[in-house]
């Protein structure tokens, strides 16, 4: 039997030899005390990629944009995003719970939207009413790629026309960049297009780029010292790191410009998968790693548990919604497998 195709997440792969060794390799000290060289590395290689003056090295995705909404507000105000934003659909309320701030959302297709979609979210009283009456929106959080979108890419004229919108408003910016990897690899720009119009960067580089664990906050200086405070209070803060920063330097190193690989995987997928009976799909829309289609009559859940026991593992996001991500441990011919299971399924064969 061959080893199981994951298609569940990018966030499944395992680490390779060669970033064993690296981490095994890596000078390490404590990084509470800035003492962590190869932390020191890593925090300076990722503000210099995105343009930025400094960046802090955190446990998660999730850790890095919530430190940021927190950083950005105080308890009462309020923050616009997407409706389906990774920050308020899968963090677990922490906007909420943590920062203590307001969302305000905004419905949009694939997480893209326009400028007159941010307006919109901005309270106009009317004089009639007592001043004060609504919380003061001070962020705009952003997502590229854009996870329950379908891995989709913000064009950048139209993010920088939504950053500047923002601005006109006093709000600052955070652009949750799990995947801004594979967005500039899908592009072919650098990862500055987007975060030039931004106050601060969450990146990921336990997703597609193959790291066991780790994500990185980056802004201007005074923005990271204060999030290293909150990182503190979350329990964030963690000693001999330079382990896990020494595995997301080799993969910025190693495993960056071969997401295009993946994407071109998606692409197969896709389009494989548009030719089978009872699936939805665009496969015209799938420009990452990331693709949702819709099953019927099955449900999701039976779908994927029939490919669970065929060797390949899809996510059931709904009752007929499922999601695949291609990932450094897929390769083309996983992708064949995957396709074949996907057909014996559907065709019934
Ligand atoms: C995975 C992901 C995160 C962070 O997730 P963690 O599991 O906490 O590392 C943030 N945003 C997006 C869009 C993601 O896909």
């Amino acid at each position: 039997m061959d080893a199981v195709v994951d298609l569940r997440s990018d966030t499944v792969t395992r680490p390779t030899a060669a970033m064993r060794r690296a981490m095994a390799e890596a000078e390490v000290g404590d990084d509470v005390y800035g003492e962590d060289p190869t932390v020191r590395a890593l925090e300076e290689r990722v503000a210099a990629l995105l343009g930025k003056e400094a960046a802090l090295f955190v446990p998660s995705g999730t850790m890095a944009n919530q430190l940021a909404i927190r950083t950005h507000t105080e308890p009462g105000d309020a923050i616009v995003a997407d409706a389906r934003a990774h920050v308020l659909l899968y963090e677990r309320a922490a906007p909420t719970a943590i920062a203590g701030v307001l969302p305000r959302t905004i419905e949009s297709p694939r997480g893209i939207f326009g400028p007159e979609a941010v307006r919109a979210c901005i309270p106009r009283p009317p004089a009639s009413l007592p001043p004060g009456l609504f919380p003061p929106v001070r962020l705009l959080c952003l997502e590229n790629t854009h996870n329950a979108g379908g891995g989709s890419v913000w064009p950048p004229a139209r993010f920088a026309e939504v950053c500047r919108e923002a601005r006109r408003h006093g709000l600052a910016v955070h652009l949750d960049g799990a995947r801004l990897w594979n967005a500039a690899v899908a592009r072919g720009l650098p990862e500055r297009t987007w975060a030039e119009h931004c106050d601060s960067v969450a990146v990921c580089f336990s997703k597609g780029l193959g790291a066991p664990v780790g994500s990185a906050l980056v802004g201007d200086r005074a923005f990271v010292d204060r999030a290293r405070r909150f990182r503190g209070m979350l329990g964030g803060a963690m000693r001999q790191a330079g382990i896990l920063a020494a595995a997301a330097l080799w993969a910025l190193d190693h495993h960056r410009a071969r997401l295009a690989e993946d994407h071109a995987h998606a692409r197969r997928l896709a389009e494989g998968l548009a030719e089978l009976p009872g699936v939805t799909i665009r496969p015209e829309a799938v420009e990452t790693n990331i693709l949702w289609f819709e099953v019927r009559p099955l449900t999701a859940g039976r779908f994927a548990e029939l490919a669970e026991a065929r060797g390949v593992r899809v996510l059931a996001t709904g009752a007929h919604t499922v999601r695949c991500v291609t990932h450094l441990d897929v390769s083309r011919s996983d992708v064949e497998r995957a396709l074949r299971v996907f057909a014996a399924i559907l065709r019934g064969t």
